[in-house]
């Protein structure tokens, strides 16, 4: 099947679009808007093109659907994506707070050789470094470490924004996807959580806004995107 081979700003759509979907949130502009730190106009304008290429609809609420075309891209693309990510963290050793634009950079790239024998290097990886299923719809659900009590047990899940100004600051923390610890104390200028090996790691709120935990005891989920998920002059996986 020949498909029409897209830009880099309409896969990064596509990509945010995705996350927002397997997050259980709105599909809107408004959204993709927050989420990649981009004008209104500007991401209206995209997602004019996104739905003239027919891999989007709008429906009459402005809620955004993928077409039957559009999720499997969007899918393949994020698949990819984390997948190359866990090659370049496990195989070749990159620190995972550096390989999210290499990825973004090698994932139009690759041929389908290529991508089966990295997924061969993987071995039984089922994530991104960033906790993000490289097999979607394979997400676990989770709850922002912002929102969680003091007491709680802890697991990371994963770092939803992967800008990487952001992942820098969260590898400074010493916080990764599967540590486990104790939610130690939290005030209004930081959040601390004591990991297993009793040392103490210290967020801001509102990274710790970006960090799923799976929590207990848990709070709510939540339902609408935090206003602080952006710190970082560019949305990513
Ligand atoms: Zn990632």
């Amino acid at each position: 099947m020949a498909t029409v081979e897209l830009t880099g700003a309409e896969r990064e759509y596509l990509e945010t679009l995705f996350w927002l979907y397997e997050a259980g949130l709105p599909m809107t502009g408004a959204n993709v808007a927050r989420a990649m730190q981009l004008s209104a106009p500007t991401v209206h304008e995209m997602i004019g093109r996104l739905e003239r290429g027919e891999l989007i609809t709008r429906g009459p609420d402005k809620v955004i659907s993928f077409t039957a075309e559009g999720e499997r891209q969007a899918e393949e693309i994020v698949g990819r994506h984390r997948l190359i990510e866990r090659f370049l963290t496990d195989v070749l050793g990159i620190p995972w707070d550096e390989v999210h634009e290499e990825a973004e950079r090698l994932e139009h790239a690759m041929s389908p050789v290529l991508e089966q024998r990295m997924l061969a290097a993987i071995g039984d990886a089922t994530t991104c470094p960033h906790g993000h299923p490289i097999r979607v719809g394979t997400r676990v659900p989770g709850v922002p470490l912002a929102d969680v009590g003091e007491g709680a047990a802890i697991r990371v899940l994963r770092f939803e924004n992967e800008a990487e100004d952001l992942l820098h600051y969260l590898k400074a923390s010493g916080l990764e996807p599967g540590l486990e610890g104790t939610l130690a104390e939290r005030d209004e200028e930081h959040v601390a959580v004591k990991a297993a090996d009793g040392t103490l790691l210290t967020l801001t709120p509102s990274v710790a806004e970006t960090v799923s935990v799976i929590a207990d005891p848990s709070p709510p989920p939540r339902t609408a995107l935090p206003e602080q998920l952006v710190l970082g002059q560019r949305y990513g996986r």
